[in-house]
């Protein structure tokens, strides 16, 4: 009877069946590893195939369909797979010295197809194992065995020869050249896997199915081994429900971690019980501060965390760490920027920082299985990572290196968190997305409950009436927590009520379009400008106000006073948050068609009044062009860009042109 509720096989002969060849059996158990957590994350992890096709000229080659860079294992296609041949392979692996950057090249140079992704650099590790399916992992329950002083011991106790193990070695082509050397000396008959000592773990088959199963068993072996020695159970904290911290003190920390990377970082923050109980340790800032799960981890997380808030420390630390560690390179190197990705403080939980909301989650997630293994490890035996200069290897790879150097200018709002009220529609709809395209992350507050269909990793969409001035503050909680901050805000939720001449006008319809376009806005500002203060590259608003400010229209009084309000609103709040570097500017959009504000029939009975057909009427401004939600959006972003890092105050008409204004 199983001790653990962990890894089950996933397989089923049913899907399976959908497989017509041995690559589509590969993508199938390959997807299977990438639904499991607990044995890969967010790209970590291979898988290969050994087939035999035909070349142009009807040649039979032997070729290693390896996963290439950039796929992913959970959502992983044909196409994902890199077609290397399986003989160049086999060469490199008699070769006694290549760098790694040769091997790069020769690995792509191996391809069969031109377009193929790069190899994954275990490929010639894959090419070596002596099965047609070859599946690798970082399963967690391994590495908590692994990871530990008596590690190869317990591997060893716990396999037997079923598995060869390979003590550590940097990943790459020196790795693939051990195993190539010693697994053949000390593989037996029983032998199904190989378990790479800080690494992971490989298992190979004929079938894809005895592979991917070998793998859930192997694995499942580890976790009861844990549970037999009382090292599988993890604490849970009874409760998580400690005050939440005010959202200024996260604000300030992400301020302080953007400082140290040099740009603006998304910062998440996550409270469990899990982490509730790690925190509680008396150990847990000696014990989290030994080093990463695998190597791999350290260009997403760093090697160690942040234990508490002081930022400056850290980065001393890591400015002498990269100075111990430099020489250990060739060739020389730039230092990465200083600031942790990981965060673990008593009051705030733990804290995941990224250049993209992504990048903070991914963070997360490898942060929440490290703790977990630690813990299980020190169940165990003792937590024991890697020596420091094992893991500048990985962090300072060239490969790595080189993968930096290729990276094209991070997009223009990377790290920046814009919140836009009314994103559910039009105009607050078409800013939300150009904030989106443009590499924020988007909170988007709307009364209309739709607007949390659209929640993803970068953009949070929270219903809320903006009239209600505790949902607000309730909504920038959850804002603050997901991405730590707040470095844009869009005033945008607006109504427009049916036309109604003053004498029809009552004192309560007045109010509710004053609720909406004033009162709340001034709630926005009020809550917002603590976080916009502590914004890495200075708070920005926009308002958005209307042409009829400046040319109001009759049947529009209260629309055409409120919107005049809030200009008004705006030039002040321009004139208070100066000092503190927050820009506040206006736009003032006219008859932007696209939005809910118009339907048809309303169109048409304007249109009509004026005298004009309703296509007249649409490009009724002196440059006789329609102005669309898009076109407000892109003025808006362009607002909160440095082009205009030397303008507040400022009212910028959308409107084609209008004859009353100029
Ligand atoms: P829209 O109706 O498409 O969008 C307005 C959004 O605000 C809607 O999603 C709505 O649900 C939301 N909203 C309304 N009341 C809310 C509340 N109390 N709390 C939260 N959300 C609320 O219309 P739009 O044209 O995109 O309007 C956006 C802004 O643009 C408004 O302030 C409007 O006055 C202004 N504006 C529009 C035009 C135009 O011609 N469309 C012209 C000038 C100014």
């Amino acid at each position: 009877m199983r001790n653990t509720a962990g890894m089950q096989s996933r397989w089923s002969d049913t899907e399976a069946a959908n497989c017509p060849s041995l690559l589509a059996a590969r993508v199938y158990t390959s997807r299977l590893l990438g639904a499991d957590a607990d044995l890969v994350m967010h790209g970590g992890g291979n898988t290969s195939v050994k087939v035999t096709e035909a070349d142009l000229f009807g040649d039979p080659v032997d070729v290693l369909y390896v996963k290439g860079s950039g796929s992913d294992l959970a959502t992983v296609t044909e196409h994902g797979f890199a077609p290397a041949r399986l003989h160049h392979l086999l060469r490199l692996a008699e070769l006694d010295e290549l760098t790694d950057a040769q091997m790069a090249e020769q690995l792509r140079l191996a391809c069969t197809r031109a377009d193929a992704p790069a190899p994954s650099v275990e490929a010639v590790l894959h090419a070596i194992l002596p099965a047609t399916f070859v599946d690798h992992t970082h399963a967690d329950a391994v590495l908590s065995i692994t990871n530990t002083p008596n590690g190869r011991k317990w591997i060893e106790e716990l396999y037997g020869d079923q598995v060869v193990v390979i003590d550590y070695v940097m990943p790459g082509f020196a790795l693939a050249r051990k195993c190539a050397l010693e697994f053949p000396t000390r593989r037996t008959d029983a032998t199904v896997g190989m378990v790479l000592m800080h690494h992971g773990i490989f298992t190979f088959g004929e079938s894809a199915r005895e592979s991917y199963e070998r793998m859930i068993d192997l694995v499942t072996m580890a976790e009861d081994f844990l549970a037999s020695r009382r090292a599988w159970e993890l604490s849970n904290a009874a409760s998580t429900d400690a005050a939440l911290a005010p959202r200024g003190v996260v604000a300030q920390l992400r301020a302080l971690l953007s400082d140290a990377a040099g740009a603006p970082l998304i910062v998440e923050s996550t409270r469990t019980a899990r982490t509730a109980a790690f925190l509680a340790r008396d150990d847990h800032a000696e014990l989290a501060s030994r080093g990463p799960m695998t190597p791999d981890h350290v260009i997403r997380t760093k090697r160690v965390p942040l234990i508490g808030r002081d930022v400056a420390t850290y980065v001393a630390d890591y400015v002498r760490y990269f100075e111990r560690n430099q020489s250990r390179s060739h060739a020389p190197l730039t230092m990465l920027d200083p600031a942790p990705r990981v965060v673990l403080d008593r009051e705030l939980g733990l804290l995941t920082a990224g250049r993209t909301a992504r990048d903070a989650a991914v963070a997360r997630d490898i942060a929440l299985h490290t703790l977990d293994a630690i813990e299980r490890a020190d169940a165990l035996d003792a937590w024991a990572a890697l020596p420091e200069g094992d893991i500048f290897d990985v962090e300072y790879w060239e490969l790595e290196q080189a993968k930096l150097a290729r990276q094209g200018a991070p997009a223009q709002f990377a790290g920046e968190i814009a919140l836009v009220t009314g994103a559910a529609s039009g105009i607050g709809r078409a800013t939300a997305v150009a904030f989106l395209e443009a590499g924020a992350a988007v909170v988007g507050l709307d009364i209309d409950d739709r607007i949390s269909e659209r929640d993803d990793q970068t953009f949070l969409g929270i219903p809320c009436d903006v009239t209600d001035h505790a949902a607000v503050d309730n909504a920038l909680d959850v804002a603050v927590r997901r991405f730590g901050g707040l470095d844009m805000l869009v005033l945008n939720a607006g109504v427009f009520p049916p036309s109604a001449r003053i004498e029809e006008l009552s004192v309560d319809a007045w109010r509710q379009v004053m609720a909406v376009n004033v009162d709340a806005n001034l709630s926005l500002l009020h809550l917002c400008a603590d976080l916009l203060a502590r914004a890495p590259r200075h708070g920005r608003v926009v308002v958005n106000a209307s042409k009829n400010v400046h040319a109001p229209g009759p049947g529009a009084a209260a629309y055409s006073a409120s919107k005049a309000s809030l200009t008004q609103l705006a030039r002040v709040a321009a004139l208070e948050w100066a000092p503190k570097g927050i820009r506040v500017n206006i736009v003032h959009p006219n008859a932007v068609f696209d939005t809910g504000i118009w339907d048809v029939q309303t169109l048409a009975s304007r249109a009509e009044s004026y005298g004009l057909t309703v296509d007249e009427y649409r490009k009724n401004n002196l440059l006789g062009v329609e102005v669309t939600s898009a076109d407000v959006a892109a003025v808006i972003l362009t607002l909160c860009s440095p082009t205009f890092a030397k303008t507040t105050a400022a009212q910028v008409p959308i409107d084609g042109g209008n004859e009353r204004i100029v």
